[in-house]
């Protein structure tokens, strides 16, 4: 009996309504990530800036001049961060929102990659924003990521390492239901791992985690000693094909050279707003507030 009143307790003053994550349900999300796919990279970064604008919030631009090398000139880069709250150790949760330029000079539309969880993450920094949090939490776009890392790396370099207590990148958004996160074999991101897990009971999306996981800002994280975890939002059966072709090997039971389907719309002219749902972007926001809640309580 004692035991259920201290139950009871823990649970009205637990974390528990905190992982209620949703505000109202998002109305349209697909509206807002019209407004960047098929832009050029300059454009999109403005129109992100615009949208954090539009929720209230003011993101400092952090320029970066990347080095020149053959074939390649300089160019400028934008990383747009939004700060919320003032704890002693960072959370920084990032998504590249740079596409690909295909070799005709054309860039990709960068709906599946990365333009829905850039979008999504304008709405993750709002929502943050109404909560008590023990953590400064960083909402971070980074340009230049499909060039070699190049914003994540710059964002690495300007800040404290030992200050961040961990970093969460999500990086494409194609089909729904199931949550990819990885790179599960790399040790050190272990707590991390607990969170997600935690976060997708409580926000009842089915997770998978990959040992071996395409690499993305994460790494230049990863590099500085820093907690990572990357993820993607993904339909059941992809995920799956998704999981062997990385993972088992030559028992994946895959028909020879099997390219996931997720590879064969990123960077290229089927990457399009159509692979993207309302859905998708409602559930990966609310994961993803359930995830830097857990972060913020657990770390
Ligand atoms: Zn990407």
């Amino acid at each position: 009996m004692a035991a259920c009143v201290a139950l009871a307790c823990a649970t009205a003053s637990g974390p528990g309504p905190d992982l209620a994550t949703g505000p109202e349900t998002w109305a349209n999300p697909l509206a807002e990530l019209t407004r960047i796919v098929g832009r050029e990279n300059v454009e999109r970064g403005d129109e992100l800036l615009a949208l954090f604008q539009e929720r209230g919030l003011a993101p400092q631009v952090q320029e970066f001049r990347t080095e020149a090398t053959e074939g390649n000139p300089s160019q400028v880069g934008r990383n747009l961060i939004v700060t919320i709250g003032d704890g002693p150790r960072d959370i920084v949760v990032g998504a590249h929102y740079d596409a690909v330029r295909l070799p005709d000079g054309t860039v990709v539309g960068g709906a599946v990659d990365n333009g829905a969880a850039s979008v999504v993450l304008t709405r993750v920094a709002e929502t943050l924003g109404r909560h008590e949090l023990e953590h400064r939490v960083r909402v971070v776009l980074f340009d230049l990521e499909e060039s070699g890392l190049l914003g994540s790396r710059a964002y690495v370099e300007d800040a404290e390492p030992d200050r961040i207590a961990a970093m969460v990148n999500v990086d494409v958004v194609v089909g729904e239901g199931t949550l990819m996160y990885g790179p599960t074999s790399h040790e050190g991101n272990e707590a991390v791992y607990r969170s997600v897990r935690f976060a997708c009971a409580a926000s009842e999306i089915t997770c998978m985690g990959f040992p071996r996981y395409p690499p993305s800002d994460d790494r230049s994280f990863q590099a500085a000693g820093i907690p990572v975890v990357s993820l993607a939002m993904n339909d059941a059966a992809a995920s799956h094909q998704m999981w062997l072709a990385l993972n088992a090997g030559a028992e994946s039971g895959l028909r020879e050279n099997f390219v996931p389907e997720v590879f064969r719309i990123i960077h290229s002219s089927r990457d399009t707003i159509e692979h993207v749902s309302e859905a998708a972007m409602n559930h990966l926001h609310d994961l993803i507030v359930a995830l830097v809640l857990e972060l913020d309580r657990s770390l």
